[in-house]
């Protein structure tokens, strides 16, 4: 099983496939990064806010996994944005998860109402120059954000991760992205739960076909898609089972019924409005 990896703008690559912790409970998350390392996962996707960087720290060093094998990506939180505040911040997020770089470290939401974003964009460069990261993206950001940091420092993220899944597929700012060489991220590659995604009769048609869950289905859509995605999951089973993608392939047609689930239906905030 070869997770492919993807080449960033900045000449860094990514494990296509990775797996998420946001609300992975903190005393609950060393078990259950090791069980995510054990099973194969190479790409660790947590945050500052999600409390749980220390598990995510503690998992990787009991691994015994050589740190250039690993990709390991963690977000500044809105309230750390600005200057000293986000250098502070990764120092701490670099304590916590016992590393001495991360490889890509990520503005959380724009918060355009704070007006800070374009500050810590620009700390984000000299973090990178520092060395405390390998690359440098954003997370939640349309199109005019992104128009915006690039426009002020010249330098284009290497990723936006963005909520997207079936009934949510961002076409236009993929659109927006991909001719710049933003690669985009899937944050709620399964919809969170929030809706019958895997009771969708093109799921439900493409897993039967191949004779793999709905859930296997929509990762795979993604990663024929080209995001990167990196689904949650507490339980080893079905950690393996979305792992265990990479021994079939969507034909055109199912793909296609896919895409035709799109209806701009969003299951979290929108960052224009994010408070
Ligand atoms: P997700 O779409 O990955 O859904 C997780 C839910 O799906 C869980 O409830 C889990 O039990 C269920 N699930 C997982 N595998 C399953 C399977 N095989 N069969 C049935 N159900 C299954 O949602 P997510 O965790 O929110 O997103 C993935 C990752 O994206 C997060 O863990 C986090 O790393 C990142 N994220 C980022 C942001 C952001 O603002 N940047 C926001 C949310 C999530």
């Amino acid at each position: 099983m070869t997770v492919p990896l993807l080449t960033l703008n900045d000449g860094h690559s990514i494990p296509q496939l990775g797996f998420g912790v946001f609300k992975v409970d903190p005393d609950e998350t060393e078990r259950i990064v090791t069980d995510a390392l054990e099973v194969g996962y190479r790409h660790i996707d947590t945050a500052a806010v999600y409390g749980n960087e220390l598990g995510v720290g503690r998992a990787i060093a009991a691994s015994g996994i050589p740190r250039e094998e690993l990709f390991v990506t963690t977000k500044l939180w809105n309230s750390d944005q600005g200057t000293q505040s986000a250098v502070d911040a990764m120092d701490l997020s670099l304590e916590k998860l016992g590393l001495d770089h991360v490889d890509l470290y990520l503005i959380h939401w724009p918060r355009p109402d704070l007006g800070r974003y374009v500050e810590s964009w620009l700390t984000l460069e000299q973090l990178r120059a520092d060395g405390k990261t390998r690359s440098i993206g954003v997370s939640n950001f349309h199109r005019p954000h992104l128009e915006r940091i690039i426009a002020e420092s010249g330098t284009v993220p290497a990723v936006d991760q963005v909520e997207l899944h079936p009934a949510f597929q961002q076409r236009e700012l993929r659109a927006f992205s991909e001719p710049l060489g933003i690669r985009t991220e899937a944050w709620g590659p399964l919809g969170q739960g929030k809706y019958d995604l895997f009771g969708e009769q093109a799921v439900q048609n493409a897993a039967a076909a191949h004779g793999v869950s709905p859930a296997q289905v929509v990762i795979r859509w993604h990663l024929q898609r080209g995001i990167i995605v990196f689904p949650k999951s507490n339980s080893r089973e079905r950690m393996a089972a979305n792992f265990d993608v990479f021994g079939f392939e969507l034909t055109d047609p199912e793909l296609a019924a896919i895409d035709a689930l799109d209806r701009g239906q969003r299951v979290g905030a929108d960052p224009d409005t994010a408070t």
